[in-house]
């Protein structure tokens, strides 16, 4: 049987747990292969002074452990300007070439957060990039993923088209967001995690735990 393989893009170490965590714990207990890159993007968040990176390093690990990623790649090259560096970009379809995912989770297209557009651009660029048959760097081309996903973090969709139930995996992602203590002495954001589950399984099935993501064209672009 051939094993799928999932990337995430995640512009912060917890937004992955966030707006895909229990899709990712789903796809791990089918027996999918979850990579997940993280820019190198940390000094500029806001939090980033208060504790040592150390501290968010072994968070990520542990959140990571809890959904059962495979591998977690952080990258180096500066990120979070528009245009994205060329050498973010770079970096992004190397990964991609690499994995040769079936399933993509980026941030959606309408987050307002810098970052989180930032990574959402560089993403889809990185994805035309790839499986570009012009493009002879970095690896061979590779095929269109079946599915690219923009999901939400703290900026929720006024539209969705893809519907996960989470019901079997919420405990794990609210497990996963745990993890990041740094984060919860601030705000209960696992309280947050679990409150959003809930208003996306109401919405969409009358009850449970679910995610909903953008669904975005294979090729690289946003499909409306
Ligand atoms: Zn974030």
């Amino acid at each position: 049987m051939k094993v799928i393989d999932v990337l995430v893009l995640s512009p912060h170490p917890d937004d992955d747990v966030i707006g895909c965590g229990g899709s990712i714990a789903k796809h791990v207990r089918a027996g999918a292969r979850v990579t997940v890159v993280i820019p190198a993007g940390r000094e500029r968040s806001m939090l980033a002074e208060s504790y040592p990176g150390e501290t968010f390093e072994a968070e990520t690990d542990a959140a990571n452990n809890m959904l059962g990623v495979h591998r977690c790649v952080k990258l180096t090259a500066p990120f979070g300007d528009l245009p994205p560096d060329r050498g973010f970009l770079t970096e992004l379809v190397k990964i991609m070439r690499e994995v040769r995912p079936q399933v993509v989770y980026l941030p959606h297209a309408d987050d307002d957060d810098l970052e989180h557009q930032a990574v959402h651009q560089a993403g889809l660029t990185a994805l035309r990039t790839a499986q570009s048959q012009f493009v002879h760097r970095h690896g061979l081309a590779m095929p269109a993923p079946k599915l690219v996903l923009g999901y939400e973090v703290w900026a929720p969709l006024s539209r969705f088209q893809y519907v996960e139930d989470i019901g079997a995996q919420l405990e794990t992602k609210v497990a996963a967001m745990r993890c990041y203590q740094s984060q919860l002495n601030h705000r209960s954001w696992d309280e947050g995690v679990r409150g959003l589950a809930a208003y996306r399984g109401l919405i969409t099935s009358g009850g449970g735990y679910a995610e909903v993501f953008q669904v975005l064209s294979p090729a690289g672009g946003r499909r409306d």
